[in-house]
């Protein structure tokens, strides 16, 4: 963020009240939604559907189904044999892959406009006709299994991010790896991945996604005649189980001789657009100011953290803060530091905590706020002119929960944010006893006086 910022700012006075993303949308007799945005630059289409299952929805021992079955669904249907989609969509030069998360399993293929009915056709045709048997399952399994120790297993800070999620989400669901806990993979079996399927994948229980050079006009008829002929089965509505209030702060430090760079975190509960801190309401327009909030405190290199870890007192090669606005449950504002070579990790503490005392204090000024208003602009303009980014930030919002009427609604809330909100945000949420500490580092020594608890 904030490098756009330069060339941009033309462009964002011209374009603020432009800004709003038009939709086309419909819903099946199904229960299918339909999303089209109109994107008539190049003749190609990115379609993607998107289920409201994710691993936020898997129960304890049965971790990593959700992304297990996203494996699956490239494993052919008596129509279509594995490989065909690829092949297909390989030879029309075009893209596909899919995705998993905490709140959604979502699957796209980026083709030629007149390319669209076949991915229809086979999209369609996976959403309920898969062929899972053993011989495919067990295979995948293992599959998983070996993607599991090539990437977290393999990488110590996976290692040590997957303990900070499960001892900040001790409770809720968003503690458990995405992937699955290994033991979880080993166990589960070919019926665990039906049963999943069968609950989940359904045509009322996922959205379509459209970006491209299409109109609802044209997709309408398209839609029906591959998708409006599946059954709606019966989902069961998701379950938000809020992550209760717990008593104090939360601090994980630990050493790991494979870690060449120490990291130091601090990540606050925050509510997202969705939903509040362990339950609470969700309050209007306040996860518009975290964001504001999130871009002066460490947006960029001009934010207050850079300055002054990293420009001021050179205690930091990087030093900036995150906000997670749009999940189905309740999110984190982190700050994330990486100290210079050289530096003990305990001087990080301190530096980013005068740096937030100083926040909470005096509050943000008029001129951080018009910037950071000015650079979230830019950056939403610059994001939208890509298809698949626009596609991919509506899914989200979609499967989190989020209508499409109400996918803009942070822009006018932007215009109309006051300093004194996001100071008031600062205030309620960045409160140190709420918040997870957590710092890895690669010897004893690298974290000077911080003691290591894990
Ligand atoms: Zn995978």
């Amino acid at each position: 963020m904030g490098r756009l910022v330069a060339v941009c700012v033309a462009l964002v006075l011209m374009s603020v009240k432009g800004m709003a993303m038009e939709f086309e949308q419909f819903e099946l007799k199904n229960g299918m939604d339909v999303v089209v945005v109109r994107d008539n630059r190049v003749p190609v289409v990115t379609h993607s559907v998107w289920y409201n299952v994710g691993a936020m929805d898997e129960l304890p021992g049965k971790t990593g189904l959700a992304h297990m079955t996203e494996h699956l669904m490239f494993k052919g249907t008596p129509r279509h044999p594995a490989g065909e989609m690829d092949k297909l969509v390989q030879r029309k030069g075009g893209i596909q892959n899919a995705f998993t998360s905490y709140d959604f399993t979502a699957y796209f293929q980026k083709v030629p406009v007149q390319e669209l009915e076949s991915m229809m056709d086979l999209e369609s045709d996976r959403m309920v006709n898969l062929a899972l048997n053993d011989e495919v399952f067990q295979p995948e399994r293992k599959v998983v299994a070996e993607e599991r120790k090539l990437t977290t297993d393999s990488n110590p800070q996976d290692r040590f991010n997957e303990k900070v999620m499960r001892a900040h989400y001790a409770h809720h669901t968003y503690g458990h790896p995405i992937i699955g806990w290994a033991a979880d993979i080993a166990g589960y079996t070919k019926d665990d991945a039906v049963a999943w399927y069968r609950r989940h994948y359904a045509p009322n229980n996922a959205t379509m996604i459209l970006v491209g050079d299409v109109t609802a006009e044209y997709i309408r008829p398209l839609a029906e005649k591959y998708y409006g002929k599946l059954k709606p089965v019966d989902v069961p509505p998701r379950t938000i189980d809020p992550e209760p209030m717990r008593s104090g702060p939360l601090e994980l430090v630990a050493v790991d001789a494979q870690v060449k760079v120490p990291s130091w975190a601090v990540m606050y509960r925050a509510p997202s657009e969705m939903a509040g801190v362990a339950g609470e309401k969700v309050v209007a327009g306040e996860a518009t100011a975290l964001w504001v909030l999130s871009e002066i405190l460490g947006g960029g290199d001009t934010a207050r953290l850079y300055q002054e870890l990293v420009v001021s007192k050179g205690l930091a090669d990087n030093a900036y803060a995150t906000y997670d606005r749009v999940r189905a449950a309740e999110g984190t504002f982190d700050v994330m530091v990486q100290p210079k070579v050289g530096i003990t990790v305990d001087k990080i503490g301190p530096a980013v905590d005068a740096v937030l005392a100083k926040l909470l204090k005096t509050g943000v000024t008029e001129a951080e706020l018009k910037k950071a208003k000015t650079s979230i602009l830019a950056d939403e303009i610059y994001a939208r002119d890509d298809g698949f980014t626009s596609m991919y930030r509506l899914g989200i919002w979609l499967t989190a929960g989020g209508k499409v009427a109400d996918f803009d609604r942070w822009q006018s809330e932007l215009r109309a944010l006051t300093v004194g909100q996001v100071s008031t945000v600062a205030r309620k949420y960045l409160r140190a006893d709420r918040r997870t500490l957590a710092v890895l580092a690669g010897s004893k020594a690298q974290l000077g006086n911080l003691r290591v608890t894990e």
